[in-house]
């Protein structure tokens, strides 16, 4: 039996709902599956419900974005999504989502597009980023799918990109902590980090108190895996796995197995759960 332990929802960039990624997880024969929505814990309540009525096992979680030399992403396992140390924090990145967001709107309208804030926050439940503009640029026909839309338009430097706030590295580790969770490194070849840089962000988050790393990946290979489980032990980090399923907007990705080989063994899940105190 294996599980997948970053899964996206419709509570941010993922395009199924957080009943439906259950039900996806049990279909796949997954034993567990974790909720790592960006900047959002909304998706996990609708998820464990669904968990025990379905009778699969959900590991509520989060994915910050936060900046440290470029951007790094840190997964937080069992956070109290009630959490008074969180709920601020995710309130003041969703309202400078909106602030970004009401300006890309704008641009797009000013080059004649039907798009308009008021009409996407109607159109999408959750946390709203740049992908939810590229499936809109997809619609209209001026990109053949998202990853072209990023391309052509919302990447930096790109027509409709605007920058936006990110949450310090440290702060975003410190509130998982107070949030009652556990911090774990995510994705860590997606920085296009060498070994002494890698490292140092390691280092740098163990000050700060972070407990694991995501050393199973979606396309990483077996030799990056086997590199990143030593990194692992060799710093005291427990070990995590997950797809990052987001589904249809990225195809090529699948709940449990990503693009083919990823392989979560369930004793991930017993390490995280001891970690957590459970
Ligand atoms: P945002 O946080 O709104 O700036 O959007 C960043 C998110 O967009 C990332 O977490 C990814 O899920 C997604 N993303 C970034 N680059 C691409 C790309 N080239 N193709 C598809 N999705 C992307
Ligand atoms: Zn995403
Ligand atoms: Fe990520
Ligand atoms: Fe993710």
């Amino acid at each position: 039996m294996k599980i997948d332990l970053h899964v996206h929802t419709t509570a941010s960039d993922g395009t199924e709902s957080p009943a439906h990624i259950v039900e996806l997880a049990l279909e796949a024969g997954l034993a567990a599956v974790a909720v790592t929505d960006h900047d959002t814990a909304d998706g996990c309540r609708e998820a464990l419900e669904a968990g025990e009525r379905l009778g699969l096992e959900v590991v509520p979680g989060i994915e910050l974005s936060t900046k440290f030399h470029a951007s790094v992403h840190i997964l937080g396992y069992y956070i109290d999504a009630q959490s008074p140390h969180l709920l601020p924090v995710l309130e003041w990145m969703v309202n400078d989502r909106n602030q970004r967001n009401r300006r890309i709107a704008e641009l797009m309208a000013s080059d004649g597009l039907p798009v308009s804030y008021d009409e996407m926050q109607r159109r999408f439940s959750g946390v709203i980023g740049r992908p939810h503009f590229a499936e809109l640029l997809v619609e209209f026909g001026l990109a053949e799918d998202v990853s072209d839309a990023f391309r052509r338009f919302m990447n930096r430097g790109e027509k409709y990109y605007i920058g936006r706030s990110f949450l310090p590295l440290d702060r975003s580790i410190e509130i998982i902590l107070l949030a009652g969770g556990v911090p774990v490194l995510a994705h860590p070849f997606q920085y296009r980090m060498d070994d002494a840089e890698l490292r140092e962000l390691i280092e740098y988050c163990i000050g700060k108190g972070l407990r694991g790393m995501e050393c199973r990946y979606s396309g990483y290979r077996p030799d990056q895996v086997a590199y990143l489980e030593k990194l692992a032990a060799e710093y005291g980090l427990i070990r995590t796995g997950g797809s990052d399923f987001h589904g249809t907007s990225k195809p090529h990705i699948r709940i449990g197995s990503g693009t083919g080989a990823l392989d979560v063994p369930c004793r991930y899940l017993e390490e995280l759960k001891t970690a957590a105190g459970r």
